[in-house]
């Protein structure tokens, strides 16, 4: 479904990428972890048409989308759940998720989607009125997965979604993002807990300054001595 081939982009002197060649299959669930800088968000970045590339190539369903118009991105089927859980903090929760939806015309088929992330995070049901800046962190980071399936994508990308999260929202956000690969959209994950990742995804990659150095199914990479000592903490 995507597929990226030697991938070269960055910010002024900075190669944030190296030449990335990473795949995605349809409905899976791919990690890509790394350290503070290996150039994570750059690639989801990259994907969403925020950064442009400087080299290599970006395809998606077939079609060529390296420094293509964030908006047609979003029109072919791609969401970007950026860092940082960024909602709109004076809209209100409803407020938000319709703007996840604004590219659509189908108002039923919205109204339907939006029940059903209600039912899925009743916290935000209750607080539908409110402004969502004055949600707590966790619920934020749901608002902004629910705004991000309100336009019902084809290919989701996560930066980092458990950060800064207590450690019982995290285990909820990742069984969160499961049942959004189990309900038949594809993940692009990348995440600093690296454990939580590999054991969730279908395949991963390990991205080191620019280029990934190790690929394979989550159990493989968790297996692998580097990663068990660099990351998992031995
Ligand atoms: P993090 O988890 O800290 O976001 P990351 O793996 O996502 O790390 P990137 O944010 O993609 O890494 O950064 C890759 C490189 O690009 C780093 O060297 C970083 O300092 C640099 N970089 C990122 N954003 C910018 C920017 N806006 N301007 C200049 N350099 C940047």
């Amino acid at each position: 479904m995507l597929e990226i081939r030697d991938l070269v982009c960055g910010y002024g002197h900075v190669t944030a990428l190296k030449g990335l060649t990473i795949t995605v299959g349809e409905g899976q669930l791919v990690a890509l972890v790394g350290a503070n800088g290996a150039g994570k968000s750059t690639t989801l970045r990259a994907i969403s048409g925020l950064v442009p590339p400087r080299s290599g190539e970006i395809r998606f369903a077939g079609r060529d989308i390296a420094g293509a118009e964030p908006r047609r991105i979003l029109e072919a089927g791609i969401a970007h759940c950026p860092e940082g859980r960024r909602v709109f903090p004076q809209m209100t929760v409803a407020e938000n998720l319709a703007m996840g939806a604004y590219l659509r015309r189908d108002k039923a088929g919205v109204a339907a989607d939006r029940e059903r992330i209600y039912a899925e995070f009743p916290r935000l049901a209750e607080r539908r009125d409110q402004a969502a800046g004055t949600l707590s962190g966790g619920e934020q980071q749901m608002l902004a997965i629910g705004r991000a399936l309100m336009g019902r994508p084809k290919l989701v990308l996560f930066d980092e979604p458990s950060l800064g999260l207590a450690p019982n929202i995290v285990e909820r956000m990742f069984s969160v993002i499961g049942a959004i690969r189990d309900a038949g959209t594809t993940v692009l994950l990348v995440e600093q807990n690296a454990f939580a990742a590999l054991e969730l995804c279908d395949y991963a990659y390990l991205l080191e300054t620019g280029r990934i150095v190790l690929e394979g199914k989550g159990e493989a990479l968790i297996a692998d001595p580097h990663v068990r000592d660099a990351y998992l903490g031995g």
